[in-house]
């Protein structure tokens, strides 16, 4: 249920209904507007149903919300969320380049590719420590040694670091290290986790599962929200589909239906989405033309060499020429990289 108050209502009005609705076992989540304050009212049904808000002094509307998740949907907050990492932001018209390789190899790899990603004019560098791989064979990650990497190599070029928690029992581990916390495709629904990373006070980015709907994809990051914890951006990173040619396939439409549904700033990871390096561009530039509010791309000094996705990673220079493609569309859309003026 929502609540939304009178233009500039006040104080005592809105402590007021907050206690109602303590007193009645229910919890409230604030959304502070200029002119509006909306209160999300969080519990189970039979309570919410019994509480007798209408006519209350300060509330305009009570709204009876249908939808599995409440805080992340725009009917509660209008306004953009607008996400500090650090020294760049992501939302309300700020746009993240976020690139790296997908996993940390060695000290060598990632600072030449970390270097070259800040020179060509990304915001945030990524690099996976713990990697989810289908193959318990593959190669896993560097794990602790490859946080530590990570966190060096984003000091040194002086980037804010994004890094995935694969397991619960490492996400205080990694928050140690990382700027951004990333949940895996795999781990979306991965309740457990998105509870105990709703405590965090580190931004989280949610990638939408392999076949998740865009309502499961919001109600995973309700959970979050929920917590306490309202800093989460959206990855859309290709579903699963009978197509088989590219890796996965990009679901531009749940960009332009989240932007619409969610407050939440939504990125698109076009490298898992395709899994070729040459299909990254125009998946780019569709995806700043959708409303994008960032990317994610993998990118490798020697991708031929790539110990994990080295077939869809872009090398130094290719980026450099996608963020100078991107630019002029991203400023088309009324966006700056990483909210710079
Ligand atoms: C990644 O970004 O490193 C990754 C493993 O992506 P996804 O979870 O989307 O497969
Ligand atoms: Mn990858």
């Amino acid at each position: 249920m929502l609540i939304i108050m009178r233009d500039h209502a006040s104080q005592a009005e809105v402590d007021h209904v907050v206690e109602r609705l303590r007193e009645a076992g229910a919890e409230a989540h604030l959304s502070v507007g200029e002119v509006k304050t909306i209160i999300g009212v969080i519990g189970e049904r039979e309570i919410i149903y019994a509480l007798e808000m209408e006519g209350v002094a300060g509330v305009e509307e009570v709204v009876r919300v249908l939808k599995p998740y409440k805080l992340v949907s725009r009917d509660f907050q209008p306004e953009d969320t607008v996400i500090r990492v650090g020294t760049t932001t992501v939302g309300g018209g700020a746009f993240a380049m976020i690139a790296g390789p997908c996993s940390i190899e060695s000290e060598e790899q990632l600072f030449s590719t970390a270097r070259a990603v800040k020179a060509a004019g990304a915001t945030m560098l990524r690099g996976g420590a713990y990697k989810p791989r289908s193959s318990p064979y593959a190669f896993q990650g560097m794990g602790l040694d490859g946080l530590k990497l990570l966190r060096a190599a984003g000091d040194e070029v002086g980037l804010p670091v994004v890094t995935e928690v694969l397991d619960v029992r490492d996400a205080e581990k990694v928050a140690e290290w990382a700027d951004v916390l990333q949940v895996g495709a795999r781990n979306m629904q991965n309740f457990m986790m998105l509870d105990e990373l709703g405590t965090f006070r580190k931004p989280i980015l949610l990638k939408r599962g392999l076949s998740a709907t865009i309502e499961e994809l919001l109600s995973a990051a309700e959970y979050v929200l929920k917590g306490g914890n309202r800093d989460l951006i959206l990855c859309e990173r290709g579903i699963r589909t009978f197509e088989t040619y590219t890796r996965n396939t990009l679901d531009l439409a749940a960009v332009a239906a989240l932007k619409a549904l969610t407050h939440l700033p939504v990125i698109v990871d076009p490298s898992h989405a395709t899994g070729r390096r040459e299909l990254i561009s125009p998946m780019c530039r569709a995806s700043v033309a959708t409303g994008a509010d960032g990317l994610m791309v993998e990118v490798h000094i020697d991708p031929e060499h790539a110990r994990c996705d080295g077939p869809q990673s872009l090398r130094p220079e290719e980026f450099s020429a996608l963020v100078r493609d991107l630019a002029p569309l991203v400023t088309l859309e009324g966006r700056t990289f990483g909210g710079e003026a």
